[in-house]
């Protein structure tokens, strides 16, 4: 395992990159309503991203189980975990959607997730997407430097799993930089104490995928979307977030998202 620890200007590239994937969700959200498909959100983002000359880091992004990934985000709803393709399902009253969006701009990569309400979303399922939400800035905060990772794992997990909510174990959190997976990997459940310490340099996306039931979840045909085994809803959000000068950093944001 090898972790490269990002120097300031390196940070601050890593900034541009993930603050134009925040620009491409908040893009994506003010086009998110009742009719929509996934494919008109993945158009929005893609050419978002190229008139900003970057790159769609998700666009053939391969797979060990099959082809490479055919769209600019992930686009998971209700009962899909994660890397749900694009295509031609519209969006409906009461659905939840998880947008997931890499970008790579000069050389370093941005990745974040926001889960969106559309319409009106029943009590429940928006109790499990605020509750996902809090997870992640739980995660985040459990980041100082010198603490190490299992504390984040750990405090996602008590926060969803004293909720009665499912924590998934099969995908993870991950060091990000030049690539947009390196190490170390950032799981959402853990040891207090446990892991690598937490380095200043260090540049990690914390990314709870937390489900309404079961943790459990199955892969469908098409070798890339994920889905909750029992089809209940599951909810997802990711920032990349930087250790330096003494604190955790969010080089991601919501701000264009929530400020609508
Ligand atoms: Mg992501
Ligand atoms: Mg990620």
């Amino acid at each position: 395992m090898r972790i490269f620890l990002k120097t300031e200007e390196e940070i601050e590239l890593m900034r541009a990159a993930n603050l134009l994937v925040g620009e491409t969700l908040a893009e994506i959200g003010k086009a998110i309503k009742p009719g929509v498909t996934t494919q008109q959100l993945d158009k929005i983002a893609e050419e978002y991203i190229m008139d900003h000359g970057a790159t769609p880091t998700f666009k053939g992004f391969p797979n060990p189980y099959g082809g490479p990934f055919p769209a600019s985000i992930c686009a998971s709803v209700n009962d899909e975990v994660i890397h749900g393709i694009p295509g031609e399902r519209e969006l409906q009253d009461g659905d939840i959607i998880s947008v997931d969006c890499g970008v790579l701009l000069n050389g370093f990569n941005g990745d974040s997730c926001y889960t969106f309400c559309v319409g009106e979303v029943a009590a429940d399922v928006r109790k499990l997407v605020e509750t996902t939400k809090e997870a992640l800035y739980i995660g985040i905060e459990a980041a100082q430097p010198g603490r190490r990772i299992g504390d984040i794992g750990y405090a996602v997990q008590r926060h969803c799993e004293q909720k009665g909510y499912g924590v998934v174990r099969e995908f993870t959190g991950h060091g990000i930089g030049k690539d947009m997976h390196e190490d170390p990997a950032v799981p959402n459940y853990g040891h207090r104490g446990g892991g690598k310490q937490i380095k200043s340099g260090l540049c990690i996306a914390i990314e709870p995928m937390i489900t309404q039931g079961s943790p459990q979840i199955v892969l469908m045909p098409d070798r890339w979307t994920v889905k909750t085994k029992d089809h209940k809803p599951a909810a997802h959000f990711e920032h990349t977030v930087a250790i330096h000068r003494g604190k955790v950093d969010i080089l991601s944001s919501f701000r264009g998202i929530e400020e609508k």
